[in-house]
Formats: structure tokens, C-alpha cells, sequence
């Protein structure tokens, strides 16, 4: 009997010593993936064009829906209740509260540290991915301590990070206002980087990477999904080849990679559904590539899985209250954004002096009489809309945060989300809890939290970062 007592005392102890270093434990790997302007609605949304849009093996799940640890987390800034990707972004990248359009400084201009500049100190690689400018407020809010208006400053911070991996579509504004300034990339060179171009341009050898679109003249975030080249870099790219890159790092103790899926928010503000889907179903491709990785390294590696604020105010379902058509998504051909500046340039040179001309065009790149039924008092909404803007110009754009509408395209792309099933409420961002997943080593810290904020702090806790 005393043999078996001792027996079980010392099981006991070994049982609370492996329980206390176990949760000691580090995390060597930590992905951050921020789905800007992403709510619970645009997750649903994405994971129901998996299984009745898009579905050719019936099989397609989004990645977060095998994470064991969710939460619901708060997000107004420190001086608005709806807040914005400066705000937002300072708050998940360093943990404070702060004012709309701070980036990276608090409400009294005083910078703020981030909780990768910090891994970065304590020797670990950083990579910075996102679908929009590298310079934009959510990637920037990880480096930079400037207004979100002054994006040359900003690129300037970029390269001052020294972070092992950049990759975005752009440099918001790559010359300086005094033109003894050097530009950007003369910059980034001077700082030790070298400067990649797309899929083909990319240099794996190079020690640190910017890596920008192919497109040199481009200023904005990468083509949306639905209307670009598949040949062409995508948000996936620049995750794989950032994990190849960070993980072959040497003399580093691990690796911080945050990733942002930014065209989610973008093709939000505009109310365009099946380009924010796509976004939302490309953002779900990166998380599993880092959820790849992270059952090779089960134990090292932690993935957290949230959003800055939520865009549009996005509901599934409408007052109709008919079912949902999610294989509508796909016969949308180009993003609103682009069938605007379409209509906008077929109106100067008068190729659409018919509304039999004009609903070719709307049919062929929405699905709407081809594919998807239109009724008669539709159709004559539609047609008035023409006749209104387009014939006597009585036309007031439809104006959004990142574009100018014509207002028969706003017409129709608010018709077929009607007919998808979906809601809008707002052509901006509001200010609703947003989801937060996490799964992997120390993923159980973040089940509880209520606060964007906390989530920064909490990475500090588990990286014993004072
Ligand atoms: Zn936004």
C-alpha cells in the first residue's frame, strides 16, 4: 500500500511539473491573419459560397471552422464608437486604444510599440503580407508611428523596420513631397532591401524582401480576385513564399507573420457581394496555408484568425425572405468597382445610346436575364435608372470610400445581392463585435478576450514580453 501511495505522489508530481511547462510554453511560429472589414456575417457569407456557390467537390470548408478557441471582440476607437483600419490596426498591432487615422501613435502623438517590433528585438524573423498598399494603415500600424495621410512617411518606417519580409500590392506614395527626398525604392535599397516584382520577379536568395505587384504603375491594392489574371500574384503567393522565406531564416529564434486579406474591406465599402466573397474565400486560402504548416509544427506554432472592424454591415438574408442563391456569385464577371468605370467610359464615347445596349452589357457581367430571372418591375427600375443618368444625365454618382459608382451599376449589383440574399446597410465601416479564432500552441489564451487590444497584450504575455 505504501509503494502504490508513493507511486501516485510521484505521478502526480510529474503530472503538474509536464502541465506547468507545457503551458509555459512559446509559440517558435505565430501567424496573424487579419480579415480587414471582416464580420461573423462576411466568415458565413464566404463559407456558404463554399457549399452552395461554389462547390465542385462538396467538400470545402473554411479553415476556422476546425479552430478549437473562438471569441467575439470589440473594436471602436478611442475616439469614435465605429472605428477605422488606423485605429484598428494600432490597437491589434500594439495593443492601445487610439484616435481615427493614427497609425502606430496614441491619442496624444506619442508612438507606440508594436508587438512585432518587439518579437523582432527578441530575434525572431517578421514577414508583413496584405492584398493592399504595404504602406496602408492595417500593415503599417506593425511598423510605422505616423498619420495615416502621410503613406511617404510611412513607406519610409517600412524600410527603418528592418522586418526580413514586406509584401503588399504597392507603395501608396513612393515619392516624397521635396524632391531632394529619395523615392521609396531608392530607400528601401539604401536600407539593405531588395525590391521584387511579382511571381517571376521574386528572389529567393535575397536576404530582405519588398515584394510589390508586377504592375509598376500600380497605387492600389492587388486586382480583386474576381477580375484578375490567375497567373498573376495573388494574396497566396505572397504567404507561401513568406513562410518558405521566414522559415529558412537562420540564427532567428522563430517567426511573426501577419497576414491581411485587405480587399475584403475594399469590395465591402461599395456593397459588391461576389467580390467580397472571392476575397473572403482567398483570405480562407491563406489561413490554410498557414494551418499547413501548422500540422507540421503543432507544438511551436500558434494561429490567430480575426479583423480589424467590420464593413458595410452585411446580413444574410433580406426582407423578401426568399432563399439563398450563392451560385449567383459566380456569374458576376467583374468586381462593381470596375463595371462602373465600364459604363462610365462607354457613356462619354455614346456606345451605350440604347437600354437594349446597356442591359447586354449589365447581363453579360452580373448573370442578371441570362442566368438569374428578372422581372418586369425590375426591369423597368432598371430601365428608368438608364434613362434618368445615362440618357439625360441626370446623373449623381454613387460615392463610396474607394470609388465613385454610376448609379445603373449601383442599381443592378444592389439588385442581384437581393437576389443572392444578402443585406447591406452602410457604404462604410460599423461597429459590431468581430470574430476572433485562434488554434495551436497557448491558442487557449485567446478564447476569453472581449477586446482588440487584449489580443497584443496577450501575445506579450505568452512571448514573456514586459
Ligand atoms: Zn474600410
Amino acid at each position: 500500500m505504501k509503494r502504490n501511495a508513493q507511486k501516485w505522489v510521484l505521478t502526480l508530481v510529474i503530472l503538474l511539473i509536464s502541465t506547468t511547462l507545457l503551458s509555459a510554453k512559446t509559440p517558435k511560429y505565430i501567424f496573424y491573419c487579419i480579415g480587414d472589414g471582416m464580420s461573423f456575417a462576411h466568415v458565413m457569407a464566404t463559407q456558404l459560397y463554399y457549399e452552395h456557390g461554389n462547390n465542385p467537390n462538396g467538400k470545402e470548408s473554411l479553415a476556422i471552422l476546425d479552430f478549437p478557441v473562438r471569441s467575439a471582440i470589440r473594436t471602436y476607437a478611442n475616439n469614435s464608437l465605429i472605428t477605422c483600419s488606423a485605429a484598428a490596426g494600432t490597437a491589434l498591432a500594439t495593443g492601445h486604444r487610439t484616435n481615427i487615422d493614427f497609425v502606430g501613435i496614441d491619442p496624444e502623438g506619442k508612438p507606440l510599440t508594436s508587438i512585432a517590433k518587439q518579437l523582432r528585438d527578441k530575434g525572431y524573423a517578421i514577414g508583413i503580407v496584405t492584398s493592399g498598399q504595404i504602406d496602408d494603415a492595417t500593415p503599417a500600424a506593425f511598423y510605422a508611428s505616423q498619420m495615416r495621410k502621410d503613406a511617404y512617411l510611412i513607406g519610409r518606417d517600412g524600410a527603418d523596420s528592418q522586418f526580413d519580409y514586406l509584401a503588399g500590392s504597392a507603395l501608396k506614395q513612393p515619392y516624397g513631397k521635396d524632391q531632394k527626398q529619395p523615392s521609396l525604392y531608392d530607400y528601401y535599397r539604401q536600407k539593405g532591401y531588395t525590391i521584387c516584382r511579382g511571381i517571376d520577379g521574386f528572389d529567393a536568395q535575397a536576404d530582405k524582401v519588398l515584394l510589390l505587384d508586377a504592375d509598376t504603375t500600380l497605387r492600389s491594392w492587388l486586382p480583386y480576385v474576381i477580375e484578375r489574371d490567375p497567373e498573376a500574384m495573388g494574396l497566396e503567393f505572397m504567404v507561401k513564399t513568406g513562410i518558405d522565406k521566414l522559415s529558412r531564416e537562420k540564427g532567428k529564434k522563430g517567426f511573426f507573420m501577419m497576414i491581411e486579406g485587405a480587399s475584403i474591406d475594399h469590395a465591402s465599402h461599395p456593397c459588391d457581394i461576389a467580390t467580397a466573397v472571392k476575397e473572403g474565400a482567398e483570405f480562407d486560402r491563406c489561413v490554410k496555408l498557414t494551418y499547413e504548416f501548422y500540422r507540421q509544427h503543432p507544438d511551436e506554432t500558434l494561429i490567430i484568425v480575426t479583423a480589424d472592424h467590420e464593413t458595410g454591415g452585411l446580413t444574410l438574408g433580406e426582407t423578401s425572405m426568399k432563399p439563398f442563391h450563392w451560385e449567383y456569385v459566380n456569374y458576376q464577371k467583374m468586381s462593381k468597382e470596375s463595371l462602373s468605370n465600364l459604363f462610365q467610359r462607354l457613356r462619354k464615347t455614346g456606345e451605350i445610346d440604347t437600354w437594349e445596349k446597356a442591359r447586354k452589357i449589365l447581363a453579360e457581367n452580373t448573370g442578371l436575364w441570362d442566368k438569374i430571372p428578372v422581372n418586369a418591375g425590375e426591369e423597368a427600375k432598371l430601365m428608368q435608372c438608364y434613362y434618368e443618368t445615362i440618357v439625360k444625365k441626370n446623373s449623381e454618382q454613387e460615392i463610396t470610400l474607394y470609388s465613385r459608382n454610376e448609379p445603373l451599376v449601383a442599381e443592378a449589383i444592389a439588385l442581384l445581392a437581393r437576389k443572392i440574399g444578402v443585406g447591406w446597410t452602410t457604404f462604410s465601416h460599423t461597429g459590431s463585435f468581430v470574430p476572433l479564432y485562434a488554434i495551436g500552441c497557448q491558442a487557449q489564451q485567446f478564447g476569453t478576450l472581449n477586446d482588440n487590444t487584449e489580443i497584443p497584450n496577450t501575445i506579450r504575455k505568452i512571448m514573456k514580453i514586459k
